[in-house]
């Protein structure tokens, strides 16, 4: 029996500064889940926890009754060292589409819950749909016979599993409060926690792009989601990495397919694909394929030149509804109407490319949501044409929008200009990968 929650104190208490015992946190979210509690008093509690933050004790407790609104799945019948990997969320951060195919190729099984796009960020979900006939919604059947005879699924939360962050996540989406520690750590290892793995290797954004803008923020919740693995006796590695302008070229969904399955033919950005590396092959030394990272960057390598990572990929597209043809060949994605190149209006070096900024011109071209309900055109974004540290002279390309609606496109190419900063000299390159934690 669930003990009457009172929303309103529990909210109040919480707002100054008081702290919840777990009882009362997982009436309140264990109400919120099953529609007994409004969207307007777990808004306002999300804003409170914002402000105010949890405990420790607190947090384990709104990890575990998120953890518990659904199924917890047990995997330990499919063979292998089940590894998977998540993102704090970037954007341009299409890492996933292109990591759990290459780790998949390389004989890890990833099963993986994803999300959609959550704030000014793109999300794996929304990604994947933009192929045409991707399903994420599969059921929990489907998804154990994918990890165990494809090696890798990709979906999203459902009314089984973690129900509770399927709805706390669209609301966060749209209420200004997902930058938030305790709200990301709780949101991305209950969902981690519940899909079956035995691993993880968290790649934690810090930058203008990420929710984390300091380093310091960004090692807080590194540490924050390692402390809950660890309670929950799984193995953790976080890496910080740099957001602090796009990651790759390509941002918005289609797009960013593209991109990743470029990865697996070796002709990606270069940033991309060493973030991508980085992270597959700590999977792969997780996963137990390879004991030192030059053995299991090595396995990446001839994934790639093989094509086993690219066919991995069209197998998973296959398996779960997508057209594996739009794999084969990228055109076939759904393509916007139109494209208009922004144009620099100075010369010399690119030294900042406000990553945020281009993340909310993408959202506001359509490739992600205003309101809860809102549709992603699959189409849309931009594609950068200079990164940071690139030369650029006057009236050169600096990035092309893609678009389906005229309407406000000018004042677009006005944003994703001011997003660009360009001086007399180059900057000092930013590492992409600060720092690893276990
Ligand atoms: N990714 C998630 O799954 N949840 C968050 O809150 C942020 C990023």
């Amino acid at each position: 029996m669930l003990r009457l929650v009172r929303p309103y104190e529990l909210i109040k208490a919480k707002r100054d500064g008081r702290s919840l015992s777990p009882g009362a946190i997982r009436d309140f979210v264990a109400g919120y889940t099953r529609g007994a509690l409004p969207d307007y008093q777990m808004a306002a509690m999300c804003m409170a926890i914002f402000f105010r933050g949890l405990t420790p004790v607190e947090l384990g407790a709104w990890v575990r009754a998120m953890l518990e609104s659904g199924e917890v799945l047990d995997l330990s019948d499919i063979p292998g060292v089940k590894v998977d990997k998540h993102s704090t969320g970037g954007v341009g951060d299409k890492v996933s589409l292109c990591l759990a195919p290459l780790a998949a190729a390389c004989g890890v099984p990833v099963p993986m819950i994803s999300g959609r796009g959550l704030g000014h960020t793109g999300g794996t979900l929304d990604k994947l749909e933009s192929i045409p006939g991707f399903r994420v919604d599969l059921s929990v059947e489907e998804y154990r016979r994918m990890v165990r005879e494809v090696g890798a699924c990709l979906i999203g939360q459902t009314a089984t599993l973690v129900p509770a962050d399927k709805k706390l996540y669209a609301l966060r989406d749209v209420t200004a409060t997902v930058e938030s520690i305790p709200l990301i750590a709780s949101s991305i290892m209950s969902k981690k926690l519940a899909e079956g793995l035995d691993a993880l290797v968290l790649d934690v954004k810090v930058g203008s792009g990420a929710f984390m803008k300091s380093l310091d923020d960004a090692r807080k919740l590194a540490r924050t989601m390692i402390e809950i693995g660890a309670q929950m006796n799984r193995k953790v590695t976080a890496f910080i990495t740099d957001m602090d302008q796009p990651l790759g070229e390509a941002v918005g969904n289609a797009l960013e397919v593209a991109e990743a399955v470029a990865v697996l033919r070796g002709k990606a950005p270069a940033d991309l694909t060493e973030v991508t590396f980085e992270l597959t092959a700590e999977m792969l030394i997780l996963g137990k394929q390879a004991a030192t990272e030059e053995e299991a960057r090595a396995k990446l390598q001839r994934a790639v030149q093989s094509g086993s990572a690219l066919a991995k990929l069209q197998e998973i597209v296959r398996w779960q509804g997508g057209d594996p043809r739009a794999v084969e060949d990228t055109s076939l994605l759904p393509r916007a109407r139109a494209v208009v190149d922004v144009h620099s209006d100075s010369e010399g070096f690119v030294t900042a490319i406000d990553a945020e900024a281009i993340g909310l011109a993408a959202m506001a071209l359509g490739a992600g949501r205003e309101k809860v309900e809102s549709p992603i055109d699959p189409a849309v974004g931009i594609v950068l044409r200079r990164k940071v540290g690139d030369r650029v002279t006057a009236r050169e390309s600096l990035a092309q929008i893609h678009y389906n609606r005229a309407q406000g496109v000018e004042d677009l190419k006005t944003r994703v200009l001011r997003a660009f900063r360009v001086g007399p000299t180059a900057p000092e390159p930013r590492p992409l990968v600060w720092e690893r934690l276990r």
